[in-house]
């Protein structure tokens, strides 16, 4: 005979949940809590979210229920990450976090007051219930970041700049601000790889990224397009200062060093440069670059030409 499945259904209700300590921000009543009481509530959480800011944001305000502090600060160096809750304090105490041998970032708690050693043994058994969240944080934030980037110019792949696009396109839209994008193409990279080989070639375009990349305050918006285009976007930026920035870059790209066994290749950039007009689509503001690039290429490379 066929049993029929039982399905349980657990219905997390927003009551329920506000009194285990989910909701936004007044969380946990401020009664006194033992250690083992708030490690238990710090285990369920802390796997609440895989955000590293979200994870210590939580950790530093229950911590606090008992041993008050006036700042955390968290680097972790390898995946460029540095958090920063609270103020600054007088005294400091940090701690190296590590799970089997695998770095996961330094904490500093600071208060102005000094911290008694009894506190100091709270924090240290309270700072287990960090190491799973944070490294399950640290692995999806390397693993989402990867499938952004292009592994070999270290710049932000097509899905990436899908994405950054459309963002900036609404930021400029409702804050009113000019928007430009510069597309630039690598001239006669063909040539380079027919000479020098492929693998001369991708030093080339691991290069030419590095030197716009060195022009740029936010590194962010630089996208490698397609195999030796770039998109760069401009936030806050209009026609004429878009000029600007792509003749740098172009001046920037002919003045980096390039080599190939031994010889100095003399390399050049084209770049086509569109504005945002009002009520105009991503396409097409990618669309009017495209044609502008292709203006510059025809006549003759290396220059800059603006969209119409
Ligand atoms: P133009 O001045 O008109 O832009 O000429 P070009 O030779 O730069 O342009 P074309 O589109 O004819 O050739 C682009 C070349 O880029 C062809 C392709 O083999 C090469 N390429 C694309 N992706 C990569 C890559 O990842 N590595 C290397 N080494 N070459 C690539
Ligand atoms: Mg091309
Ligand atoms: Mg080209």
């Amino acid at each position: 005979m066929k049993t029929p499945t039982q399905t349980n259904a657990i219905d997390f209700d927003s009551a329920k949940l506000q009194r285990l300590g989910f909701g936004q921000p007044s969380l946990l009543p401020r009664r006194p809590t033992t250690v083992p009481q708030l490690r238990q509530q710090l285990g369920m959480l802390l796997q609440t979210s895989l955000e590293p800011d979200r994870i210590l944001a939580v950790f530093f305000r229950e911590v606090q229920r008992l041993v008050p502090l006036d700042a955390l600060h968290y680097r972790h160096q390898t995946s460029d990450l540095r958090l920063e809750f609270g103020h600054r304090g007088h005294h400091s105490v940090s701690y190296s976090l590590s799970h089997e041998g695998e770095h996961l970032g330094e904490l500093i708690f600071r208060r102005n007051q000094r911290l008694l050693e009894e506190e100091l043994g709270q924090l240290e058994s309270l700072l287990s219930t960090l190491l799973y969240p944070m490294r399950n944080a640290l692995l999806y934030r390397a693993a989402t970041r990867s499938a952004l980037r292009d592994p070999l110019t270290e710049t932000g792949n097509r899905i990436a700049m899908d994405q950054t696009l459309q963002r900036e396109i609404d930021m400029a839209r409702r804050h009113m601000h000019p928007l430009s994008l510069l597309m630039l193409d690598i001239d006669h990279f063909k040539n380079i790889n027919d000479t020098h080989g492929h693998a001369a070639g991708d030093s080339v375009l691991r290069a030419v990224a590095a030197a716009i990349k060195s022009q740029l305050r936010n590194v962010d918006m630089v996208f490698r397009f397609g195999g030796e285009e770039f998109l760069i976007l401009l936030s806050n930026t209009g026609r004429d200062a878009a000029a600007m920035v792509g003749e740098r870059l172009r001046k920037a790209a002919q003045a980096q060093d390039y080599w190939a066994e031994g010889t100095r290749i003399e390399l050049t950039v084209s770049l086509g440069c569109s504005t945002l007009l009002a009520a105009e689509s991503g396409e097409s503001l990618l669309r009017r670059a495209d044609s502008a690039l292709y203006v510059a290429k025809r006549e003759g490379r290396n220059r800059l030409a603006m969209a119409g």
